[in-house]
């Protein structure tokens, strides 16, 4: 019954005025899903709730598995990714996606999203008010594919989901309950391109987020 009224409620946010139902169809389906992702990707492409609309190409929605147990959480899209529409598709994507596979899976295993779904000018830390604006999406998108997991890659979205600095390299590895959820904190790749000898502790803090979100 709560799962119901968690999905009733996300339809109201999204503009639903009437819900048919199936009989025996609590669970929410990929259709669905993708029906409301679609309705949120419209929002942001349309967003002005602050600054960033007005140097973005496009706003990024994220991509991947709908049903993941586990998400990873950037920043904010970078100059590749507001070209292409998509999360981590630069340097930083690269080697995320890297370190996905050396663990033994596939980036469309889980969801990959952004704290804010526009581009920073010039690739700038989004501002904390920037990241207020924009985190209602994100919370939608995380009650739709509600996963287990969140992998907050660095301390600006470290910062968004706790609303205090974050330290990562003391922090990292910590895991800490949020709304029902377990938020795992980690680097940020762009960091480990610029540590490279921090690749190795991404890579164990990966495979362990993947390790807590598919244990039953
Ligand atoms: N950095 C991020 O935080 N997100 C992206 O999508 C790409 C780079």
């Amino acid at each position: 019954m709560d799962e119901l009224k968690k999905h009733i409620k996300i339809l109201m946010e999204l503009g639903f005025e009437e819900i048919f139902t199936e009989e025996g169809s609590a669970d929410m389906d990929v259709k669905e899903k993708e029906k409301l992702m679609l309705q949120i990707n419209e929002q942001i492409q349309n967003c002005t709730n602050c600054d960033l609309y007005e140097s973005r190409t496009q706003a990024v929605l994220g991509e991947g598995n709908l049903n993941a147990k586990l998400m990873f959480i950037g920043e904010a899209p970078g100059g590749e990714e507001d070209k292409q529409g998509r999360p981590f598709v630069g340097r930083a994507g690269k080697l995320l996606t890297k370190l996905i596979e050396a663990a033994g899976y596939r980036r469309e295993d889980f969801y990959i999203a952004n704290i804010c779904k526009c581009r920073p000018p010039g690739n700038r830390t989004p501002t904390p008010w920037e990241m207020e604006k924009c985190f209602p999406y994100l919370k939608k998108q995380i009650e739709i594919i509600d996963p287990k997991v969140l992998c907050l890659l660095g301390a600006t979205a470290g910062r968004a989901f706790l609303n205090r600095n974050v330290a990562i390299t003391k922090e990292r590895g910590s895991i800490i309950n949020w709304e029902g959820r377990i938020l795992y904190l980690t680097f940020h790749p762009a960091y480990v391109l610029r540590n490279p000898d921090a690749e190795v502790v991404l890579f164990e803090d990966i495979k362990k987020a993947i390790q807590i979100a598919l244990a039953e």
